[in-house]
């Protein structure tokens, strides 16, 4: 734990242990350079704190780099509620109240809204002691509601800039995409893509979600287990993270990976193997941007649903811009997102 702390690169880290409810509360800050620390909630068990821990750093640093790359003011923040494995659903209330004070007395150095085992319901709670650094509450209590829908349209975005740059055309007429994950971000998703004419087929774990997505929709289910070996144009994981990884990728049968979900790459490594194998990927914190900027521009800077919606296709000139940097400079995409990311978190070339 110890030496993970020491070398992260980032501001400081927040540890409070819950006793009331068992749970730990981490808040990672990695980068204020272009704004205050921002970042989902995301609560979940871990098998240790130590993992927990490390998530935590990884997703900030990713909020750093997101924000970065599509020039947001901004800055890196994460917070990670590591709860109990037999954690009791009815502590969850006060649970999420004591955070929010805990957030509210940080002053505005970290504000937070929903994340993977959080909700728009939960922030109502969150911001009944944490106001007003809350986000994404619930619009019958004056938030901008869920998020995933905003991360769609920009992933969507995001997937017309890669037909772009792999068929000289932004169309996604008869382009077989695979989406992995039905849920809020990969549901929204897949309603765009139909709507725009692209061939979709799914993957999901969960039964109602199938059952809609294949009886209701009439999509092509793919069992999880074949989900690498399927034949298609784009990949889009919009699941888990960590699915892109050294056996993985030499499996994938597509052109490109562009998907919504976070830390997609096992590790940083995968970029290149992908690159390898000719395979065109969109860096996850480029692409799934969509959702926090629009709530943080309707809630705090007062932006219409027009606005955000013009904004969140941004995420389609920040795509090209990261495609051809990495073609012009021979580097994979996810080191050339990263070095327009630098120069402006680190200034200069980019260096630390
Ligand atoms: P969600 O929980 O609503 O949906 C996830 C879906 O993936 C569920 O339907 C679940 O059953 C399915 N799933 C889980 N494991 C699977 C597997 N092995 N194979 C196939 N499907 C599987 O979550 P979400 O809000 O849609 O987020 C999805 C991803 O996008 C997460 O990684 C999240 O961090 C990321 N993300 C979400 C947002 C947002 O605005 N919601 C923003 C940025 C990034």
């Amino acid at each position: 734990m110890e030496e993970l702390l020491k070398q992260w690169d980032g501001e400081e880290v927040i540890i409070r242990y819950d006793k009331p409810s068992g749970a730990w509360i981490i808040i990672a800050i990695h980068n204020t350079r272009l704004g205050t620390a921002t970042g989902g909630t995301r609560m979940k068990s871990y098998s240790d704190l130590k993992a927990a821990v490390q998530d935590a750093l990884k997703l900030a640093e990713g909020m750093s780099f997101k924000y970065a790359v599509a020039n947001f003011p901004r800055g890196g923040g994460k917070a990670v509620i590591h709860v109990p494995n037999d954690f009791d659903e009815q502590k969850r209330p006060e649970l999420l109240k004591r955070y929010g004070s805990l957030v509210c007395q940080l002053g505005g150095l970290f504000e937070t809204g929903p994340d993977v085992g959080t909700s728009p319901d939960d922030m109502d709670i969150i911001a009944e002691t944490g106001d007003p650094y809350i986000f994404c509450r619930t619009p019958a209590k004056g938030g901008a509601g869920d998020s995933g829908p905003a991360t769609a349209f920009g992933v969507y975005n995001g997937i017309l800039a890669v037909c772009e740059h792999l068929f000289d055309q932004a169309s996604l007429e008869k382009k077989r995409i695979l989406v992995q994950g039905g849920g809020s971000v990969g549901g929204h998703l897949i309603d765009l893509l139909i709507e725009a004419g692209a061939t979709v087929m799914f993957s999901d774990i969960d039964d109602q979600t199938v059952r809609l997505l294949r009886d209701k929709k009439g999509l092509t289910f793919i069992h999880p287990d074949k989900i690498f070996d399927t034949p298609c144009d784009i990949f889009a994981p919009c699941a888990l993270g960590g699915i892109l990884n050294k056996n993985s990728i030499p499996r994938l049968k597509c052109l490109a990976v562009a998907g919504g979900a976070n830390n997609q790459l096992a590790e940083s490594a995968d970029a290149e193997r992908l690159w390898g194998r000719q395979i065109l990927y969109a860096p996850d914190y480029a692409i799934n941007i969509g959702g926090a900027m629009a709530i943080i521009g309707i809630e705090t800077m007062g932006w219409s649903k027009q606005k955000a919606d013009k904004n969140v296709s941004s995420v389609r000139q920040t795509l090209t811009q990261i495609f051809e940097t990495a073609k012009a400079e021979g580097i994979n995409t996810d080191a050339a997102a990263r070095r327009i990311a630098r120069k402006r978190l680190f200034g200069n070339h980019g260096e630390k």
